[in-house]
């Protein structure tokens, strides 16, 4: 059965993110045929929307508001249910995204509608199915609807293969005035806080350290490895805590999430609460000086040795690939 589908996008910086044209793959794959409509919100964002037209989007609805120049959750729940009101979806797809995180519950609440949450995996031959992990990620679940009612569906990033872009699919965003009042928070100012060029959370290829890498300069081999495979840093707690890195990069229960298509796990032990961030990278490179280090269980590929003569070895041999 087909169903009018909205993607909520994300913006950042003035830059869509890619989970959002993972999740109008997602949206296609929910819609069945049906409508597919990406809706925007922040201050000025309609110049955004060819991009969302080239990724499948079949219209595309900017929300601009002053009020929604910085992400609140008052104010863009406002904006969306009044976006919701006009367009009665019968479901909604955003990103397991901070922003997505906190949004969801509140808006499925609002619409009486089932959340699926989480989500790495659609089918939709004869029922719809969203497969989960759980258990941090050392199961996985499959659930449907219960009724016909509304759904809200949150994908994780880095899981949900977006179309390929189509240059050629252009067009112009619908504007939606919304009226937002009586916001609880207002965001006075953002600090941003200077970190390398890639978004963790979305990196194709994470070079990880931990506790072994012993010092902040103990880390200068795992960058360069990582500028050169066009990639980002992470980290375990255990080199968040030692202070060798800030706690913006660490992966795991109480960290960030990743899946990227290659991850490398260099120094770090491999405890459950890290494994709960990473094991569901597509490739996981271990290197560590202890043969019994936990991390070599989920690994596809691990080297026994000292980081600090390997990694330097593995990058010099890549550069001359
Ligand atoms: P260690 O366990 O000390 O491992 C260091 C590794 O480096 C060892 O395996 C050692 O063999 C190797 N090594 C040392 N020197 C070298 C060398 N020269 N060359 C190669 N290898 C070397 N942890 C997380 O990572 N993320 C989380 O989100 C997280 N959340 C947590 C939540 C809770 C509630 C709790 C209780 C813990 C959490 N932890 C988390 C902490 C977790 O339990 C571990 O303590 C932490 O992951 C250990 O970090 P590590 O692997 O870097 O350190």
């Amino acid at each position: 059965m087909s169903k009018k589908t909205i993607v909520l996008a994300e913006a950042r910086n003035g830059e869509l993110r890619n989970v959002s044209f993972e999740a109008i793959a997602a949206a296609k794959e929910i819609a069945s045929g049906g409508e597919v409509v990406a809706v925007l919100a922040g201050d000025v964002v309609s110049d955004m929307a060819s991009q969302l037209y080239a990724y499948g989007a079949d219209r595309v609805i900017a929300v601009e508001n002053e009020s929604l120049k910085h992400y609140t959750t008052d104010g863009y729940k406002q904006a969306f249910l009044q976006v919701f009101d006009k367009e009665s979806p019968e479901a909604v797809v955003l990103g397991h995204t901070s922003i997505g995180k906190d949004i969801a519950p509140r808006l499925a609440v609002k619409l009486d509608a089932a959340l699926f949450s989480d989500v790495v995996a659609i089918e939709s031959e004869d029922e719809l199915t969203f497969t989960r992990p759980i258990y941090s990620g050392k199961a996985f679940e499959k659930r449907s609807a219960a009724s016909d009612g509304p759904i809200i569906v949150t994908i994780r990033p880095n899981n949900i293969v977006a179309q390929e872009k189509d240059e050629s699919a252009s067009g112009e965003a619908e504007s939606l005035s919304v009226d937002v009042k009586d916001l609880r928070t207002i965001v006075r100012d953002v600090v941003k806080k200077a970190t390398g060029g890639v978004d963790l959370s979305e990196a194709n290829v994470i070079v990880a350290g931990g506790r072994g890498v012993k010092s902040e300069d103990g880390f200068k081999p795992l960058q360069e490895l990582a500028d050169l495979l066009g990639g980002a840093v992470g980290a375990s707690r255990g080199a968040c805590d030692a202070e060798y890195c800030d706690y913006s990069l660490q992966i795991g229960q109480t960290g960030k999430v990743v899946t990227p298509d290659l991850y490398f796990a260099i120094g770090l032990s491999g405890a459950i609460q890290h494994l709960a961030g990473m094991s569901n990278s597509k490739v996981i490179v271990a290197i560590n000086k202890d043969p019994e280090a936990p991390i070599f269980e989920v690994a596809d590929y691990g080297i026994v040795g000292d980081l600090f003569e390997v990694v330097p070895l593995l990058t010099e041999e890549l550069r001359n690939v």
